[in-house]
């Protein structure tokens, strides 16, 4: 075989998290490897949806975003089991986008930074502990770091650490055709159990979905025709299946010579469901923490840099998986969709307009406890 290619950082998977690490680390000057098993463009099964907070990391990380890429919608209905909770503002507004163009788009940016592209190559080998990768083709690549931002079903983080998939969650989508009149997002919080039903306008179509934790909705199907059914939708459309985290992260983010960013981490909001800015806010944290190791001959500092700096996103989690028990239990789901104040925080939320912190989860969480302590120890896991 031949030497290996050199490079300052191997970034395994292109997707958000892997274009915002990349083109931090491209862009201060490292030699980058942009490794894809997927040729670009290419799907990926999302309901598209770009929060306020997503918003403001794309903008930090990637500068100028090309045109088109997002979608606004300025109205957003609360529904519970197709029951009508009324239409909301979103202030600003939220933005939707299709994910093929969307990921093309941010890769494009980091190979125009200058990483060098490996797309549409499988990884046949993963050295977790050399930070190296051998491609399906016979390259091999090495570099002193790797970052794996390779998705929920991680090469790079089932080596290190495993994952229980009865922690994670399970979503059914179809897109539709566009719906005629002003542009409306759509969440059903009862469409699914510990999960929702959403509906999102796009420039060109509409994305339906249900989703939920796969241990809690072992018929989603059933959900999802139902919800498809609810808004008119012919039984023919294609529905596609996808698993997403949805709170279940490791406390250390990578093992070695290896970060792990984006879905790879388990970086999804446990509530919302929210991934994309979550992906693009750690893949720029881990390059930062490469760069710093680096700069101080100290490749092996990296993982410890990266954990300092995404604790405030793990608190941040926590502080949703906290929650999630009170807002998804069935009793209180219904309820607490019907209380205007706590659809607004909700709708904050899902905007990325908020954080759990100043949400006031701490004190919301005590409240509800006091409220519903008997129901609640019958609700399953505290996670
Ligand atoms: C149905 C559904 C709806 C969702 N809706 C929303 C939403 O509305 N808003 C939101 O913010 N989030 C949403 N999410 C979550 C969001 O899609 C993810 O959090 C986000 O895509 C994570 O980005 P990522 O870069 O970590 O991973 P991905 O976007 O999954 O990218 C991973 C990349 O790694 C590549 N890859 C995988 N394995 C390998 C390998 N072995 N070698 C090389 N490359 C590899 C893949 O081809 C892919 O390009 C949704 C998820 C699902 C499943």
């Amino acid at each position: 075989m031949s030497a290996p290619l050199r490079f300052d950082l191997i970034v395994l998977g292109a997707g958000p998290a892997g274009a915002a690490a990349a083109v931090t680390a491209a862009r201060a000057g490292l030699a980058v490897a942009l490794v894809d098993k997927a040729a670009f463009p290419r799907d990926k099964l999302c309901g598209g949806g770009v929060s306020g907070r997503a918003q403001h990391h794309l903008r930090r990380v990637f500068g100028d975003l090309p045109d088109g890429l997002l979608h606004p919608v300025a109205h957003i209905r609360l529904r519970h089991q197709g029951e009508d909770l009324g239409l909301q503002p979103c202030v600003p507004p939220f933005a939707t986008t299709m994910r093929a163009g969307f990921d093309a788009g941010l890769r494009g940016l980091a190979l125009q930074a200058g990483a060098q592209d490996f797309a549409g190559r499988r990884v046949a080998q993963l050295d977790p502990v050399g930070a190296g990768v051998t491609l399906a083709c016979g390259t091999a690549l090495a570099a002193p770091l790797l970052i794996g931002a390779d998705g929920v079903h991680s090469a790079a983080a089932r080596r290190l650490w495993g994952r229980d998939p009865a922690r994670l969650a399970f979503a059914l989508e179809v897109e539709a055709p566009p719906r005629p009149g002003p542009d409306v997002l759509e969440i059903d919080l009862g469409a699914a159990a510990w999960g929702y039903g959403w509906a999102f306008p796009k420039a060109g179509g509409l994305t339906i979905g249900v989703g939920g934790i796969a241990a809690r909705n072992p018929r989603l199907m059933d959900h999802m025709r139902r919800y498809m059914a609810g808004h008119g939708l012919p039984g023919g459309l294609r529905i596609k299946g996808h698993h997403l985290p949805f709170g279940d992260f490791p406390a250390e983010p990578g093992q070695g010579r290896v970060l792990l960013a984006g879905d790879a981490a388990g970086l999804v909001d446990p509530i919302t469901g929210e991934g994309i800015g979550w992906a693009v806010h750690s893949g720029a944290l881990a390059a930062q923490a490469v760069m710093r190791a680096l700069a101080a001959d100290s490749p092996g500092a990296a993982l410890r840099h990266y954990t300092n700096a995404l604790a405030p996103v793990h608190a941040e989690l926590r502080r949703a998986r906290a929650l999630r028990r009170l807002v998804y239990a069935a009793p209180l789901a219904r309820a607490i969709a019907r209380n205007p104040a706590i659809q607004r925080r909700y709708i904050q939320l899902l905007q990325g307009e908020r954080d759990y912190a100043d949400l006031g989860a701490a004190s919301l969480l005590r409240l509800l406890r006091r409220l519903a302590l008997p129901a609640l120890d019958r609700l399953g896991p505290r996670r």
